[in-house]
């Protein structure tokens, strides 16, 4: 469905200047921005997608993954078309990579409709994922306010390249912020995402704490792109500095798809390496994903290293946090549980 797109301003010549992602795309007359989804009408800027659903299903939150956040509830997860970054191994591009044109299989699901099938199927709350949320920003700012009416939490799954204006406007909304930071290096960026300006990416997830948002980073480690120690302890040590050393962090394995198909698997000595860097840096709370069974799924108490939640993929095999504690010796568990 279309509609007026809300972050955007009117230039000279029937030019518009879009403020919704960190690209800020400056879109001629009859044209759309970088992501495809957005087009300058007459001198107004629509969302192509807004309500434009192409995947939707009911998923543990640790799926996304968010392992802090009451693990083990269920989620109605939803995704759109289009993306802000073309990254070469998406394991969605079938929508992510959209090319702007239908037939793309996308079908319209209104936010009163939405939060009603959250309700109606025992979900605690609305995730905005598969895609980036930010390319239907406004359709997921409608939703998040109705959620909100509703008792029901939000979070986005994201890139984290919304720009301030649009992150301010959510942020009375949305309860989570599970943001991937990719690297940490311009080059890294340029190569990933095709943009360099990663550090607008920290900035916003600094943001996103700041107003309040439960945020958990993840970084999905590709052999030969971002697994250099040096990028990873950059990540971990602005972790540590700039969020705060309970932020969990996820280190997921990559598997060969797409224009990377001829990677390899991310060793898991590798990704061992990556959570050592993380604790050495001083984090409590380093994940090892995509790895079944690894005692890195696990959540353990970063005072007397008890076992707190033992994982098996998505699943919660045991738990043993009671009121939010760790029932051994009494500390406190940073998150909502
Ligand atoms: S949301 Fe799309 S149109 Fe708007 S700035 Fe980002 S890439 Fe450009």
């Amino acid at each position: 469905m279309k509609k007026e797109a809300l972050l955007y301003d009117k230039l000279p010549d029937s030019q518009v200047q879009c403020h919704t992602c960190q690209r800020r795309c400056t879109i001629p007359q009859g044209k759309t921005g970088w992501c495809l989804t957005r087009l300058n009408e007459g001198g107004v800027l629509y969302s192509l997608i807004y309500g434009e659903v192409s995947s939707l299903s009911i998923n543990p939150i640790e799926k996304k993954p968010v392992f802090h956040f009451h693990p083990g509830t269920r989620w109605l997860s939803l995704g759109s078309l289009g993306c802000i970054f073309r990254c070469p191994g998406c394991q969605n591009w079938e929508i992510a990579h959209w090319s702007g044109k239908y037939p793309t299989a996308a079908y319209y699901l209104s936010p009163e409709h939405q939060v009603e099938m959250a309700s109606s199927h025992g979900c605690l709350g609305l995730s905005w994922t598969f895609n980036e949320p930010t390319v239907w920003f406004e359709y997921t700012l409608d939703s998040a306010k109705l959620a909100r009416k509703k008792g029901l939490y939000t979070n986005y799954v994201t890139n984290g390249f919304i720009t301030e204006e649009a992150l301010d406007t959510i942020a009375p909304y949305l309860d989570v912020y599970r943001v991937d930071v990719k690297g940490f290096s311009a080059d890294t960026y340029q190569k990933i995402a095709h943009t360099p300006d990663f550090e607008m990416v920290l900035k916003s997830a600094e943001r996103a704490k700041r107003c309040g948002m439960h945020v958990e980073v993840v970084t999905n480690i590709i052999p030969g792109v971002n697994d250099d120690d040096v990028e990873l302890k950059g990540i971990a040590s602005w972790i540590k500095s700039n969020l705060d050393s309970d932020t969990p962090w996820h280190v997921t394995r990559f598997h060969p798809y797409l224009k990377l198909s001829h990677l390899y698997p991310t060793p898991v000595s590798t990704l061992e390496q990556a959570r050592e860097i993380g604790m050495n840096a001083g984090l409590h709370y380093v994940y090892l994903g995509n790895v079944p069974g690894h005692d890195g799924e696990n959540t353990y108490c970063h005072h007397c290293g008890s076992l707190l939640i033992k994982r098996y993929v998505f699943d919660i095999i045991e738990n043993h946090i009671r009121e939010g504690k760790c029932p051994r010796c009494d500390t406190q568990i940073p998150g909502r549980f």
